[in-house]
């Protein structure tokens, strides 16, 4: 139509069409792939440093794909951004969340049992039934609520602030935790924390890096310095290194996650890292 019909437009033309049908294929097998179970949660732990004691784990989902293998959810979750499933698919994150920490209950007593994170989406924040489900799923698995930890991701804070400030309102009053996630990846990070009163913070180390001569060092002692002010607990995910570890302890950040310490694990594996840690 353009006249353009250079090979450099057609390849982007393909390789378009081609993401299109691959995401069209993945969206079909989604409905049975959740109704199959080939949604698994991984585990992450989180840790006290100074201690080494487990202080919880983060819940990242995982598509165990028959032909496609392990699947991360960056493959999947914008898929179920765009089709309108995201929140069923939440739901039964967090359903799983709980069953888990039902078992674990059950086998460790609730001071044995290790919080759990999950994940919120955008478009879960703002449905009007948010607070009634997880309530009614906490009341359904009979798990204490602050054992139900609830991530929400910082770029969700950027539209219709006061209906996010209702919502956080709402589940901080229900007895759950609010955590900022990816805090410092936006540009709205200060604005937000002043204005939404969440529990505790998740700082991204792949955000500032850390060295204690960097600027992003600087500022990473800053971002601490500022949570313990407010009395917010930070939570240091993405630590790589040793050298990372040891300059945010220095700084006084007490929690940490990351794969110095652990990938995401299967249940399994997880359970596994439990019998060996005390949990705090
Ligand atoms: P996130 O919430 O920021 O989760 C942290 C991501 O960092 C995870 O990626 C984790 O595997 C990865 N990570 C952990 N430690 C390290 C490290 O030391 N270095 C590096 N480079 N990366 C590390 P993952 O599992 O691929 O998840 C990606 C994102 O998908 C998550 O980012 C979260 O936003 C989203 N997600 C995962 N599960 C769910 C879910 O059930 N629901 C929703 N809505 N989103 C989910
Ligand atoms: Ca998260
Ligand atoms: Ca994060
Ligand atoms: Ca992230």
């Amino acid at each position: 139509k353009s006249g353009y019909v250079g090979s450099k437009y057609v390849f982007y033309d393909e390789k378009l069409r081609s993401s299109v049908l691959k995401e069209q294929e993945l969206a079909g097998e989604m409905i049975a792939a959740l109704e199959g179970g080939q949604f698994v949660p991984y585990f992450q732990p989180q840790y006290r440093y100074a201690t080494g004691r487990m202080i919880g784990a983060e819940v990242l989902a995982r598509w165990n794909h028959p032909a496609k293998g392990l699947l991360g959810p960056t493959e999947f979750i914008p898929v179920f951004e765009r089709n309108g499933l995201i929140a069923t698919f939440d739901y039964y994150m967090w359903e799983q969340a709980c069953r888990c920490l039902r078992m674990w209950i059950d086998g460790r007593g609730v001071e044995g049992a290790p919080r759990l994170s999950v994940n919120l989406s955008r478009a879960d924040i703002y449905r009007s039934d948010l607070c009634t489900y997880l309530k009614g799923l906490v009341e359904r698995y009979d798990v204490p609520a602050e054992l139900l930890h609830l991530e929400i991701t910082e770029s969700a804070y950027m539209e219709a602030p006061e209906q996010l400030i209702g919502a956080v309102t709402k589940l901080r009053a229900a007895g759950f935790v609010v955590e900022m996630d990816d805090f410092g990846s936006g540009y709205s990070s200060l604005n937000t924390l002043k204005d939404v009163p969440v529990d505790v913070l998740k700082l991204d180390m792949g955000f500032l890096g850390a060295s204690a001569s960097s600027r992003g060092g600087l500022i990473l002692a800053s971002v601490v310095r500022m949570a313990r002010w407010l009395d917010l607990p930070l939570i240091a995910e993405g630590v790589e290194t040793k050298q990372q570890a040891a300059y945010l302890a220095s700084v006084g950040c007490d929690y940490m996650q990351g794969y110095l310490f652990s990938k995401p694990v299967d249940r399994e594996t997880f359970e596994k890292l439990l019998e060996g840690t005390a949990v705090e």
